[in-house]
């Protein structure tokens, strides 16, 4: 009750498919804006929904990072609903940007956009908490430009005892093989995947892998990157979702030239970055802290400074 009556409601900003997204401010210094989520509970209650919430809560209070939301305070109301205080991110989300035909821009910025993420997804990986649902649209821009990963419904500590990681994670075009496969013992490398997803979307402008079901989506993997095979993934072909596909369907490993004239703007050592966190076999994946340390970053062009990359007009 304190809690609630420190935060006056504004107007609505938007709605997702569990939430509603309210403006507000600090009562006592109304210059504090803040972003209240109210959690629909009663609406469609599920054991399920009610999970995801307090999940965001618990995760979100203990990732204290400049590149994470921050989570100010948690409270519900009359009737059970949860109420997340959290930090006002005015300039949209990355989809935003990467669809605005306006906006232009560079290597330099996408260089920032790609450590500003990395940096974020480390933090949760340092701290066994996988986020599982990284994709443009989570990854909101601060007032001063710095990108931040945001909501955190689907985190998952990797330190749970329980062994049922649901696999029905992470939206299909950002998802990686192994959770096709029905792998339960999946680690940071599900993020990494995604993370490489929404580097080469920043690339190209438009979703890498766009599968229309989950089962397009494996060809448009195998297609892309290579057929999964006990060759180039040991022990895949002992998942419980694993299909085997006929060996005259099977695409070999793509070498790098193949992506070369694909991803030509970003130039080769960043090509070598992204092919690292494409790889099949979530074993030889590159890992978050790996990705900050790769020679790109020691490369021209620096990334572009906070406050100077491109908003929307
Ligand atoms: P979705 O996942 O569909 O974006 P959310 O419930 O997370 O759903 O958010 C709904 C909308 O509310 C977003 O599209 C965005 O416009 C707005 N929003 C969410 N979080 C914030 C925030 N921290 N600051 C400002 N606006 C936000």
């Amino acid at each position: 009750d304190e809690l609630r009556q420190k935060y006056v409601k504004g107007k609505k900003l938007g709605e997702g498919t569990y939430a509603i997204v309210y403006k507000g401010h600090l009562r006592d210094s109304p210059s504090t804006l803040v972003a209240i989520k109210k959690i629909k509970v009663n609406v469609d209650y599920k054991d399920g929904l009610a999970m995801d919430a307090i999940r965001e809560v618990k995760f979100l209070q203990e990732l204290s990072h400049p590149n994470i939301i921050a989570l100010h305070s948690v409270y519900s109301s009359k009737n059970q609903n949860l109420n997340l205080v959290l930090e006002f991110l005015p300039l949209g989300d990355l989809e935003g940007m990467i669809k605005d035909t306006s906006v232009q821009y560079s290597n330099a910025d996408i260089k920032a956009w790609m450590g500003m993420i990395g940096r974020a997804v480390w933090w949760c990986h340092e701290n066994f908490v996988l986020h599982r649902d990284i994709k443009p649209n989570n990854l909101l821009i601060a007032g001063d430009g710095e990108v931040k990963l945001a909501d955190f419904g689907l985190a998952r500590s990797f330190q749970e005892p329980y062994l049922n990681m649901t696999h029905v994670v992470i939206t299909r075009w950002y998802r990686p093989p192994e959770l096709f496969f029905g792998a339960r013992h999946y680690s940071g490398a599900v993020d990494v995947w995604s993370v490489g997803c929404v580097f080469a979307e920043l690339a190209l402008r438009t979703p890498y892998m766009a599968g229309e079901t989950d089962i397009h989506q494996v060809e448009i993997i195998s297609q892309a990157i290579g057929t999964p095979t006990e060759d180039n993934w040991p022990g895949v072909s002992k998942l419980p979702g694993y299909v085997p596909i006929a060996k005259d369907k099977q695409v070999p490993l793509r070498p790098k030239r193949d992506f070369e004239p694909i991803f030509r703007s970003i130039g080769p050592v960043a090509l070598d970055l992204l092919l690292a966190t494409l790889r099949l076999d979530p074993r030889k994946r590159i890992s978050a802290k790996g990705f900050l340390q790769h020679e790109w970053w020691q490369m021209d062009p620096r990334p572009t400074k906070k406050e100077n990359l491109p908003r929307k007009g």
